[in-house]
C-alpha cells in the first residue's frame, strides 16, 4: 500500500471513546420501558445512526412482548442520559496524532459519523483537534439518502474530497461503518476493540480484506506501509 489519496475517518469508537458510553446510554434507556439489552444486542447497535438503532431497539422491545414506544419517545428518553455521559468522553489512543500526522502530509481527510451534526458538536467539544476535520458526512446530512452499512457515507465523502473511493483508507471500528467502507470500495482499516471476546466476534464478520489494528498507532502513514494482518 502507498499513500492513500485521503484519510476518512470515523468518530465513534475509532477516534472518540465513545462506545461504552452509547452502550450505557441504551441500557439505561430502554431499562425505562422494561427491557434489558443483552451484550450482542449493544454491539449491533454500534456504527449505525441513532433512528435505526431506536427502530431497531423498538423491534426488539416488541419481540420481548412489551409496550413498544416510538422511536422518537426512545430517543428522547436517551438523550439526556447520553448527553450527561459524553460530557467526559475520552478520545482514543494515538487518535490526535493519527489526524494530524495525516494533515501533516498534506493528506486530506474527513469526518464520516453516522451521529448528527449537534451530537458531533457536543462529544468532541472537549477535543479541539477534531475541528481540523473540515469535511464531514455526518448523519443527518441532507445529502445522505442512506446511513452505514450503505457505502452512501464514504462514497459522498470521497466525493466531496474529489477524490476516487477506491484511493481512500477508511478507519472504522464497528462492522456497520467496515461495511459500509468496504462497499464504498475503500481500503479498510479495522481498530479491533481491546476486549478479545469481541475482537474475535468482530473479525469472523467483517469483510474480506480489512487491515486489522491493535492500536491506531500501528497505522504507517508512508511509502513502506504495509503493517496489520488481513482478513480474507
Ligand atoms: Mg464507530
Amino acid at each position: 500500500m502507498g499513500l492513500p489519496a485521503a484519510c476518512l475517518f470515523d468518530l465513534d469508537g475509532l477516534l472518540l471513546d465513545t462506545e461504552p458510553l452509547h452502550s450505557q446510554a441504551w441500557l439505561e434507556a430502554t431499562a425505562g420501558f422494561g427491557l434489558t439489552l443483552a451484550a450482542d444486542q449493544l454491539l449491533a447497535l454500534r456504527g449505525r445512526r441513532r433512528l435505526d438503532c431506536a427502530e431497531q431497539v423498538r423491534s426488539w422491545i416488541v419481540q420481548a412482548d412489551l409496550a413498544p414506544p416510538s422511536p422518537e419517545a426512545l430517543l428522547a428518553a436517551r438523550q439526556p442520559i447520553s448527553e450527561r455521559l459524553m460530557r467526559q468522553v475520552p478520545a482514543i489512543p494515538g487518535a490526535q496524532r493519527l489526524v494530524k500526522r495525516c494533515l501533516a502530509q498534506a493528506i486530506p481527510a474527513a469526518l464520516v459519523s453516522s451521529s448528527s451534526a449537534a451530537a458531533v458538536a457536543h462529544k468532541s467539544a472537549p477535543h479541539g483537534w477534531i475541528s481540523l476535520l473540515k469535511t464531514r458526512v455526518l448523519g443527518d446530512d441532507p445529502d445522505l439518502a442512506a446511513g452505514k452499512p450503505a457505502p452512501d457515507p464514504y462514497l459522498l465523502a470521497a466525493q466531496r474530497l474529489g477524490v476516487d473511493p477506491s484511493s481512500c483508507w477508511a478507519f472504522e471500528d464497528s462492522l456497520a461503518g467496515a461495511r459500509s467502507a468496504h462497499a464504498a470500495g475503500c481500503v479498510v482499516h479495522v481498530l479491533l476493540p481491546a476486549d478479545q471476546h469481541l475482537a474475535i466476534g468482530l473479525q469472523a464478520d467483517l469483510p474480506d480484506g480489512c487491515t486489522l489494528l491493535q492500536s491506531l498507532d500501528a497505522v504507517k502513514l508512508s511509502k513502506a506501509a504495509g503493517n496489520g494482518s488481513q482478513v480474507g
